[in-house]
């Protein structure tokens, strides 16, 4: 078996490695050849893109784009477009493969893909940011659509985005393309439900978690890592529910208090960036965040926040991934050596692209659903891959990462076999 990466490599390189790494214990553990491996350790179609955009200041500015398409033999590539200074070609790669996880252990009718644009969108007019979008659209057009790629948002990109985006490719074939895109707003065709959905899945994810271990969810204590859209909703859900929210994060910083905080509040004082610790004085680092003793830690974030460095002094019971790629490999053997239940990202964060699917079966059809019905849909899909995972676990004798990728690459393989690719 192939060594663990580990933590001394560039955190972007360490991410596309601890994918593969694990999706070659998958593809084993299923027996399958090598060549299934080599198929599916990369996307099948990178596109970068150069994408020149008028700045305010009347001077012209070109951003670096990505789209990655990992694996299209199930359906159509689904997934985000991030915009984000850390952007790189591995980190979409890595995140392509990733959504091809999601969409598989859900069974949505997808393969995975992603986008991502080299920008700060923080130091952006709404002008310039309209500007980057429709550019990045008429850059990858000849390669996405409804029925070929389907973009949606994903870290500092919103349903404004999506819009904007949508209206773009409308504009370029001529006619009306709601099921280009996902994540619209409502008026525009996006779904009831979508904005919460994340954050709804994940919390799907913790009741059956705390179910499997014979826990309640009123006694417990949860320290949430990122305080923008799905970290703020799940803070939100959690507190509703009787649990305790202990502590919380954004990039500047984390606020904790054992005897919880003030979440009600705290998601009324956020920007829209999700920054909140700037209004107060005393903070702690994110790193003493990670390692105050708790029932639930929830990395809802970014990525390698949970390495061989600190995975051994990280106190909780149950750690949740609501951001992508949290853990690193070593990390996540490091965790469940220590009999702490890992609930992979692939699995818990998949509830955005399961109501982006609703959305585009609604746009397909034209009749919506309203969103009790959305919600329930989403719930009923959530316990079944949560059960899904957790009895691939148990199956393969295996930790809940490994297990997501055997659940999430099955039918992938099977489709790529069938369609004589290996
Ligand atoms: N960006 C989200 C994710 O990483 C949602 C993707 C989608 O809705 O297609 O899962």
């Amino acid at each position: 078996m192939a060594t663990i990466p580990n933590h001394q490599q560039s955190s972007t390189t360490l991410l596309l490695e601890s994918a593969q790494h694990t999706m070659r214990e998958a593809t084993e553990k299923l027996g399958y050849p090598e060549e299934m491996f080599e198929l599916l350790k990369e996307p099948i179609r990178l596109t970068t893109i150069r994408i020149p955009v008028r700045m305010d200041n009347g001077r012209t500015k070109v951003f670096t784009g990505y789209r990655a398409q990992h694996n299209d033999a199930v359906g159509p590539t689904k997934g985000g477009v991030r915009f984000h200074p850390s952007v790189t070609e591995e980190e979409v790669k890595s995140l392509a493969l990733w959504m091809s996880l999601k969409c598989g252990i859900n069974d949505l009718p997808y393969g995975g893909g992603k986008g991502g644009i080299i920008c700060d969108p923080r130091q952006m007019s709404f002008g310039e940011l309209e500007r980057l979008s429709r550019g990045y659209v008429r850059a990858i057009s000849q390669v996405v659509g409804p029925t070929k790629d389907i973009p949606a948002p994903d870290v500092y990109t919103n349903s404004q985005i999506m819009a904007w985006m949508m209206d773009e490719y409308s504009r370029i074939r001529e006619f009306d393309s709601p099921g280009f895109i996902t994540g619209k707003p409502v008026v525009l065709g996006g779904s009831q439900g979508r904005e919460t959905a994340t954050a709804r899945g994940v919390i799907t994810c913790i009741e059956e978690a705390v179910r499997v271990r014979n826990k309640s969810l009123e006694d417990a204590r949860i320290i949430i890592q990122g305080f923008g859209n799905a970290g703020s909703y799940i803070a939100t859900f959690l507190h509703n529910k009787g649990a305790k929210v202990i502590g919380i994060s954004d990039v500047l910083g984390a606020l904790y208090d054992p005897d919880g905080l003030d979440i009600p509040s705290l998601s009324e004082r956020r920007d829209s960036f999700g920054m909140v610790t700037n209004q107060f004085q005393h903070t702690i680092t994110n790193e003493e965040l990670m390692e105050k003793e708790c029932d639930i830690l929830i990395p809802a974030a970014i990525s390698n926040q949970i390495t061989a460095r600190n995975a051994d002094r990280i106190q909780a019971k149950v750690v949740v991934e609501a951001a992508n790629g949290p853990t690193t490999a070593q990390a996540t053997k490091i965790l469940t050596d220590n009999d702490i239940l890992l609930i992979p990202d692939v699995l818990a964060s998949s509830g955005g692209v399961i109501v982006s699917y609703f959305e585009w079966v609604q746009n397909n059809q034209g009749y919506y659903w309203p969103e009790d019905e959305i919600d329930e849909k989403l719930h009923t899909k959530m316990v079944q891959s949560f059960h899904k995972v957790y009895k691939a676990a148990t199956r393969y004798k295996t930790d809940m990462r490994t297990a997501a990728y055997i659940a999430g690459t099955r039918k992938m393989a099977e489709a790529s076999r069938f369609r004589g690719w290996v």
